[in-house]
């Protein structure tokens, strides 16, 4: 069976986020998948249906990419109160299925002026806390 490209979008990564790990493997907050298209929760709750998730947060202290809405999801649900961001981030936890493997088939073919970022990171995890 030959692999077959099926889609083609450019989109913004820091430069300091870690490689892409295989699918299956644990997620890293690369932040790829987050950055080529909104999530079912992001589609739901964000109205936001294409593009680069406005709920991806890029976190200095930790090297990777945080889904802001387990973070604070009343900053970017502006319909939820903010006492209610704990129970509500439980909740998209298991919708997302935070914490668990990298679900994402997506590559990332660097520009060539930044072929020689990305590093790898045990620690960090995008879609989970
Ligand atoms: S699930 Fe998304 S953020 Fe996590 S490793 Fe896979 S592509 Fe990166
Ligand atoms: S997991 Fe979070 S950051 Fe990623 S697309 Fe969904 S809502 Fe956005």
């Amino acid at each position: 069976m030959k692999a077959e490209r099926t889609s083609a979008r450019l989109i913004w990564i820091h430069p300091e986020a870690p490689a892409k790990p295989a699918e299956g493997l644990p997620c890293n907050g690369c932040g790829i998948c987050c950055a080529a298209e909104p999530c079912p929760v992001a589609q739901f709750f964000l109205r936001q249906l294409s593009g680069s998730c406005r709920a991806l947060q890029w976190s200095e202290q930790d090297g990777c990419y945080r889904c802001g809405m387990l973070i604070q999801p009343s900053a970017y649900w502006r319909w939820l109160p903010q006492r209610w961001d704990a129970w509500f981030a439980r909740r998209v936890r298991r919708w997302i299925a935070a914490g668990t493997a990298c679900d994402s088939n997506a590559w990332l073919e660097p520009a060539p002026s930044s072929a020689e970022h990305g590093k790898d990171s045990a620690e960090c995890s995008g879609r989970a806390d």
